[in-house]
C-alpha cells in the first residue's frame, strides 16, 4: 500500500536537533521512556476494557515484550496498550501538544546536556530514541476495533511516512534500528541491566526475548516495613519520571473515613525555579491498582503539585469519568484526607528534622504561600509551615509562629512583622525601635509575595498578625529617655503641623512609639504598603498617594526646638516641618521623588546660614 510522507512541527524538529545532536549524557534513558510509554498505553488499555465493549482483541495478554537482535541490530519493544490511528500517529508522534515545551526547549539549549534528565518530564520522552536510532518504525493497531493498522516510519530528521498495513495486533510494536555505535542495546544482557534499573514497578509482565523479567507489584499497597529506601527510591524515578531522590517520602494507608493506600514523594528540586514553568500535577489516582487517571486535576490542590506518587482508593468507582472525577465528591474528600495528613506530615518533618525541613522551605516556600493565600481550610495549618528571622533571632536562625508565641510576653496579645526587602533595610528603618524598647518581637519577612500572603493571613491560632509599620497600634508605656514637651504646647505644635501640612499628611499625632527618632511616618491601616506600591508599579497600576499618619516624639530635642522655631521664625519652620515628613516618607520607602528633598534642603541652609 502507498505511504504518505509528512514533516514534524518546527518544534519537534528543533527538538530532535537537540536530542540528536547535543544530549550526549544518558542515551539509554530512551528504554526507559519507551516502555514506560508502553506501560502507560497498557494502563489506559485497562481502563477502556471497562467501559467499552468493542475493544480489538489481537493479542489479549496486558504486556511488554522486548526483543533483542545482535546480527539486525535492532531493538523491538511490543506492548497490547491501546495503540494509535492514524490520526493519534500524527498528533502524538509528530507534534508536541505539551505547553511548557518552548520554554523547556529554550531551558534545554541553554543548559545543554545537564538537562538531559529533564526529557522524561516534558513529554518529549519518545524522541529521545532518535539518541541511539538511525531509523525507528511504529507498527500499530488502534483498541478500536474498527480503526485500520498503520506503519510509522521515521529517521528523527525531517518527516516520517505513514503507510496504511493489513493487519498488526493491537498496541504498538516500535522496532528500533539502532546506529552502529550503539550495537549494545541490541543485547540481551545490557537491555535486562537497563529494566532492573528502570523499569522494575512496570505494573505489567515484560518480556525480554520471551522471558519474565520483571515481578508486578504495587509498592503503595504494601505495608512499610516490607519496603525499602532503596525500592522507595526506585519507584519514585518511575513514577514522577525523575532522576533525583525523594526529599520526602511519605507512605500511609487508611481505613476511615475512606480507604486509601497513599505513597507521596516531595522532589528534591522545585523545577519551577529553573524557570520550567508551572509543573503539572503529579500525584496518580488509583482504584485497586487500576489507573484512573495519571495526572488527575481536582484530586489535590493546585500548590500541591510539586507532590509526585499514587493515591489508590477503593472507595472510588472503578468506571469514574475523568470528567465526573473533577466534581465527584467522593475525589474532594479523598483530596482533603490527603492534603491534611501531608501537613500533618510537613509539620513533623518541621519539628523533628529541622535541618532537612529547611532546606525543603527554601525550595518549596513558595507553594506553602501560595496555599495561603488561596486554600482557606488549610490556612492555619499552612501558617504553621511558614518560617522566618526576627528581631529576637540572630544570624539566619528560623522561627516558626509557634515560637514566636511561646517567646511572647504574657500581656502580649497580637503577632507583630514587618515585610520588606532584607533584614537590613527594615532594621535600620524607623519601625523597630519602639518594639524593641519594649521587648516585643517583630518577624521579618523579604519575599515579594508576602505582601500578598497577609493580604489572606489576618490571624494565626486566634492571634492578630499586625505590621509594625501600621498606624493604630496600641502599644504599652514604657519609660522612655528624656523629658518631654509640656502637653499644651505639643498640642499647639500638632495642631499647627496638622493645619499646615495637611495637603500631604493625613494626620499628627504624638505617639509612644519613638525612641531616638524624632518623626516616623506610618501607612495608615487601610493602604498598600511601600511593597505592594512597588508591585503595584512593576504590574503597571497606578498606586494611590499615600498620605501617612505622622506620629511625633515630643522628647526629641529636634521636635521641641521645631516647637520654639514655629514661634520665631515660622518661615524656616515651615520648610522644616515638610523637610522631616519627606525624610519620615523616605525612611518608610514611600518617596517618589527624592530629589525634591535635596532642594528643599538647600533652601534651608541658606535661610539658616
Ligand atoms: P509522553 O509519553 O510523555 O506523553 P512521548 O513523546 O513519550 O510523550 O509520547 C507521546 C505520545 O505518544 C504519548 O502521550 C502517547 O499518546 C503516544 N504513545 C507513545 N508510545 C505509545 C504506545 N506504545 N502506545 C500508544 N501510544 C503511545
Amino acid at each position: 500500500m502507498s505511504s504518505e510522507h509528512q514533516s514534524f512541527q518546527a518544534e519537534v524538529r528543533q527538538l530532535l536537533d537537540i536530542v540528536i545532536h547535543s544530549l550526549y549524557t544518558d542515551r539509554e534513558i530512551f528504554t526507559r521512556e519507551l516502555v514506560s510509554n508502553a506501560s502507560d498505553a497498557l494502563e489506559k488499555l485497562k481502563l477502556i476494557q471497562l467501559t467499552e465493549n468493542n475493544v480489538y482483541q489481537g493479542e489479549t495478554e496486558l504486556q511488554i515484550s522486548l526483543t533483542t537482535d545482535e546480527e539486525a541490530r535492532t531493538l523491538t519493544i511490543a506492548d497490547t496498550g491501546i495503540g494509535m490511528t492514524r490520526e493519534e500517529l500524527v498528533q502524538n508522534l509528530g507534534t508536541i501538544a505539551h505547553s511548557g515545551t518552548k520554554a523547556f526547549l529554550q531551558n534545554l539549549q541553554e543548559k545543554g546536556s545537564q538537562a538531559g534528565g529533564m526529557i522524561g518530564q516534558f513529554g518529549v520522552g519518545f524522541y529521545s530514541v532518535f539518541m541511539v536510532a538511525d531509523r525507528v518504525d511504529v507498527y500499530t493497531h488502534s483498541w478500536r476495533a474498527d480503526a485500520p493498522s498503520f506503519k510509522w516510519s521515521s529517521d528523527g530528521c525531517e518527516g516520517y511516512d505513514i503507510e496504511e498495513l493489513d493487519q498488526a495486533d493491537r498496541g504498538a510494536k516500535i522496532v528500533i534500528h539502532l546506529k552502529e555505535e550503539f550495537a549494545e542495546y541490541a543485547k540481551a544482557s545490557r537491555i535486562q541491566d537497563l529494566l532492573t534499573k528502570y523499569s522494575n514497578f512496570v505494573a505489567f509482565p515484560i518480556l525480554l526475548n520471551g522471558e519474565r523479567v520483571n515481578k508486578v507489584e504495587a509498592l503503595w499497597l504494601k505495608s512499610k516495613n516490607e519496603v525499602s529506601e532503596q525500592e522507595y527510591e526506585d519507584f519514585y524515578r518511575f513514577t514522577a519520571k525523575a532522576w533525583d531522590k525523594p526529599r520526602f517520602t511519605m507512605h500511609f494507608t487508611a481505613d476511615a473515613p475512606l480507604d486509601i493506600h497513599a505513597l507521596l514523594f516531595v522532589p528534591e528540586e522545585n523545577q519551577e525555579r529553573f524557570g520550567f514553568g508551572a509543573m503539572q500535577p503529579g500525584v496518580a489516582l488509583y482504584c485497586k491498582r487500576v489507573l484512573i487517571d495519571a495526572q488527575p486535576e481536582g484530586l489535590l490542590p493546585e500548590w500541591l503539585r510539586f507532590v509526585r506518587g499514587v493515591i489508590d482508593s477503593a472507595d472510588l468507582p472503578l468506571n469514574i469519568s475523568r470528567e465526573s472525577m473533577q466534581d465527584s465528591a467522593l475525589v474532594k474528600k479523598l483530596g482533603q484526607v490527603v492534603t491534611r495528613r501531608l501537613l500533618k506530615f510537613l509539620e513533623k518533618k518541621a519539628s523533628e528534622e529541622v535541618e532537612a525541613y529547611r532546606a525543603f522551605y527554601q525550595g518549596f516556600s513558595r507553594f506553602i504561600k501560595e496555599g495561603i493565600v488561596s486554600s482557606h481550610e488549610h490556612r492555619d495549618a499552612l501558617a504553621g509551615l511558614l518560617r522566618f528571622e526576627s528581631s529576637m533571632t540572630e544570624g539566619d536562625a528560623h522561627s516558626s509562629f509557634d515560637d514566636y508565641i511561646a517567646r511572647m510576653k504574657s500581656e502580649q496579645k497580637e503577632i507583630y512583622y514587618l515585610a520588606g526587602t532584607s533584614r537590613e533595610v527594615m532594621e535600620s528603618g524607623p519601625y523597630l525601635e519602639a518594639f524593641k524598647a519594649r521587648g516585643l518581637e517583630v518577624a521579618y519577612f523579604t519575599e515579594g509575595v508576602d505582601e500578598f500572603v497577609f493580604e489572606s493571613l489576618t490571624e494565626f491560632q486566634g492571634r492578630k498578625l499586625v505590621r509594625a509599620d501600621q498606624a493604630g497600634i496600641e502599644l504599652e508605656d514604657t519609660a522612655m529617655d528624656g523629658e518631654s514637651m509640656s502637653e499644651a504646647d505639643v498640642s499647639a505644635l500638632q495642631s499647627w503641623w496638622q493645619d499646615s501640612m495637611s495637603a500631604s499628611v493625613k494626620e499628627v499625632k504624638t505617639g509612644k512609639r519613638l525612641v531616638g527618632s524624632p518623626v516616623v511616618a506610618l501607612v495608615p491601616e487601610d493602604a498598600p504598603n511601600a511593597q505592594m506600591r512597588a508591585m503595584m508599579k512593576a504590574m503597571g497600576q497606578e498606586s494611590p498617594e499615600i498620605k501617612p499618619v505622622l506620629e511625633i516624639n515630643p522628647r526629641h530635642a529636634l521636635v521641641k526646638k521645631l516647637a520654639s522655631l514655629r514661634e520665631s521664625n515660622p518661615e524656616v519652620a515651615g520648610l522644616v516641618a515638610q523637610q522631616l515628613v519627606d525624610q519620615a516618607m523616605l525612611a518608610a520607602g514611600l518617596v517618589e521623588h527624592p530629589q525634591q528633598l535635596a532642594t528643599r534642603m538647600n533652601e534651608i541652609l541658606e535661610k539658616v546660614l
